[in-house]
């Protein structure tokens, strides 16, 4: 589903049904190219779509050059106050531009920047924050609500569309998850523009990822919603690890072992924590599109791993391990994990 139009990021193409794309932005300080880079590798690799980096001045716009020139995805601009800078991203080679038009100034500049990214293909996102809405749309709604953060996004969208640009993606973030769900919500009813799904300041990881996975699972459900970032106060590449089981979780998407585990309960009779543990760590590069079940017991190990494509379900200091419905083999505690691991790369 998704929004019904689309806007290209260099090769990367965003609503109109395209895949949902993963993207992160780096937090390494602008002016440390070496150490921005390295961390744009490491997000590339661990299958980050689409780069985001702060161009906070100037002397920030080599860190596009350098960035265009050592990673394959998508470069992102993103850029507060000062148009100068997005045209100076433009002319770098960036793949997108993060601004506000209403935050730019007057209409020459806001025409400015819709010419350049016009003239190059370069979308523009409009990313609205509950933390920094107009003067006169608060005073209309009171506070950051869901309309007003729909209203602001809608409002910065017509300012370039008044020079025929419509290569947008808007995103309507807050931190308060009902209001950014039910943002994305009206955004989806009253444009066609592709929306870029996000809780700001989710947090730390772990309610960062709770958070997340809430406001984002909650739109994707209803096939709202075209790419997404996880915010967290944590390393960048964690963010692409959550918003990639996001979309696991609700069969979206990237390959991956998805993962099945019980909770445990009075007939556990091995350390089947300590095992899901291990499996989820050993199998997390494994790019196969299969779900592995880690059951504590007989009781219902079988039947999930019916529904799984392989499994194991504990014993007493032994288990079995079954793929499909069939037990291939019983094994110790201790060679449970080995055993199934060669059965997936078998797979
Ligand atoms: Fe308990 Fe077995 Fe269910 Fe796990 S699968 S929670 S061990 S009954």
């Amino acid at each position: 589903m998704g929004s019904k139009i689309s806007v290209t990021a260099k090769d990367v193409r965003i609503g109109g049904g395209a895949e949902i794309s993963v993207q992160s932005m780096l937090n390494t300080p602008a002016w440390d190219i070496e150490a921005s880079v390295r961390q744009a590798k490491e997000l590339e690799a661990a299958g980050c779509q689409i780069i985001r980096a702060a161009v906070p001045d100037m002397d920030a716009v080599k860190l596009i050059y350098a960035l265009k020139e050592n990673i394959g995805v998508p470069v992102v601009a993103d850029i507060h106050f000062n148009y100068k800078l997005a045209l100076e991203s433009v002319a770098a080679g960036v793949d997108k531009i993060r601004i506000n038009p209403g935050n730019i100034g007057d209409n020459d500049r806001i025409k400015a920047v819709a010419e350049a990214c016009k003239s190059n293909g370069i979308p523009i996102r409009i990313g609205v924050n509950s933390g920094s809405l107009e003067k006169s749309i608060l005073a209309k709604y009171g506070h950051p609500t869901a309309q007003a953060l729909c209203d602001s996004a809608l409002y910065h969208a017509s300012l370039l569309e008044q020079f025929d640009f419509t290569d947008i993606v808007l995103s309507m973030k807050s931190s308060n998850v009902r209001t950014m769900v039910e943002a994305y919500r009206l955004a989806d009813k009253q444009c066609d523009y592709p929306l870029h799904l996000g809780v700001t300041e989710a947090g730390t990881r772990r309610m960062g990822i709770i958070k997340s996975a809430v406001g984002i699972g909650a739109l994707l459900v209803d096939g709202i919603g075209d790419t997404i970032r996880v915010s967290l106060t944590d390393k960048p590449v964690e963010e692409i690890y959550a918003a990639k089981d996001i979309l696991k979780s609700l069969g979206i998407g990237d390959k991956g072992i998805r993962f099945v585990s019980c909770p445990t309960c009075g007939r556990t009779k091995i350390d089947l924590i300590k095992l899901a543990n291990e499996a989820e760590k050993r199998l997390m590069g494994c790019n196969k599109d299969i779900t592995v079940a880690i059951m504590g017991c007989v009781v219902n190990g079988p039947g999930e791993a019916r529904e799984a494509d392989i499994g194991i379900a504990g014993g007493d200091g032994e288990g079995l391990v079954f793929k499909k419905d069939k037990i291939i083999a019983k094994v110790p505690e201790d060679k449970l994990i080995d055993v199934l691991i060669e059965e997936v790369e078998k797979m």
